[in-house]
């Protein structure tokens, strides 16, 4: 009984810092948009740490190292000076086919971790996975999921691509068929890329031959339409987002995050934070499983320190698959 009543106090906490008008888009909206409680996946403590063991021991693990666990709302309230000494900000990058699992790891969080302990960033209407043929369904896998979170007082945010969306909206750029190489070329002779403490600079050096400028431009109107997408279909303001590591070829050139932390874009106010930003890495470190790394399995591998940790919930149920695909042959596989 306990346990419902600090949930609902948690929504209470959550509600009152939203203001007066989304509260109204809120109460409007949400009576049409939100799932019926029997969409959402009810899934026990005890079925969770079977069905995703390595993240289970990875949480049981810090909790007993005497870690304090963070989602980004929690983390850009804090006072940056004095943060705790054993820190894990976690972060959930959702794509489609991690929302088995996510279901699963934020289980595990409210039962070995605590409330507020990660933030989910979904990845909702994601271009070109907009067009396939089943997108409709896994649309509602996606909101099941977001509003699943919403009801439970988690942390749920976009994770987006502004490359991809740019792209999208402007499919006669000039360039968009070139190769990551060629693009690579261009950036090198035309293109000045730095970073300060807060912010990225894009800077032509001379011809803006990518038409950076106009992206810069445009940018703050594409996520301006997204977020009221998001705010009508969840009913919550947007506050952080997670940029996403796409694989369009401009990506690995100039990536999603500087886009995203340009100070003419930051600016406009369209969220609070991006959690790749310089002002976020100069706090703490970055730790990822995008490679599949073996303190996936062997935590006591991290040494003591202030983390982001990147988690998709996919990767913890079978990272050795991966490795056997990817990672380079091991010694003993060679004669
Ligand atoms: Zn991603």
């Amino acid at each position: 009984m306990k346990f419902r009543h600090f949930k609902y106090y948690m929504n209470f906490k959550y509600l009152i810092i939203i203001s007066t008008s989304v509260l109204v888009i809120y109460s409007c909206q949400n009576e049409s948009n939100k799932p019926a409680k029997d969409d959402f996946q009810e899934i026990s403590f005890e079925q969770a740490q079977e069905e995703l063991p390595l993240y289970a021991n990875f949480l049981q693990h810090f909790k007993d190292r005497g870690y304090t666990f963070w989602d980004f709302h929690t983390y850009i309230q804090a006072d940056k000076s004095a943060l705790p000494e054993k820190l894990i900000v976690l972060r959930h990058d959702v794509h489609h086919r991690d929302i088995p699992s996510a279901y699963r790891a934020k289980v595990l969080e409210e039962n070995i971790i605590g409330f507020q302990s990660a933030t989910y960033y979904v990845m909702l209407d994601f271009y070109p996975e907009t067009l396939e043929k089943d997108y409709d369904d896994k649309r509602a896998d996606y909101l099941n999921f977001m509003h699943y979170l919403k009801s439970e007082a988690v942390d749920v945010q976009p994770h987006t691509s502004p490359w991809d969306d740019y792209l999208a909206a402007y499919p006669h750029t000039w360039w968009i068929d070139l190769s990551e190489d060629s693009l690579k070329a261009i950036k090198n002779t035309y293109y000045s890329i730095t970073q300060n403490t807060e912010f990225y600079q894009i800077t032509p050096k001379s011809i803006d031959t990518l038409g950076i400028n106009h992206v810069l431009s445009v940018l703050p109107g594409l996520i301006e339409s997204y977020n009221i997408m998001w705010e009508n279909e969840l009913g919550l303001k947007v506050e952080t987002v997670a940029a996403h590591g796409s694989s369009t070829p401009i990506n690995h050139v100039i990536n999603n995050v500087p886009l995203l932390n340009v100070e003419q874009v930051r600016n406009v106010n369209l969220f609070v934070l991006e959690t790749s930003s310089p002002e976020v890495f100069q706090k703490i470190k970055f730790i990822h499983d995008n490679n599949r790394p073996l303190w996936i399995e062997n935590p006591e591998q991290i040494e003591d320190g202030q983390y982001e940790l990147l988690m998709h919930p996919q990767v913890w149920e079978n990272p050795q698959e991966y490795r056997d695909l990817y990672w380079p042959k091991s010694k003993s596989n060679e004669y």
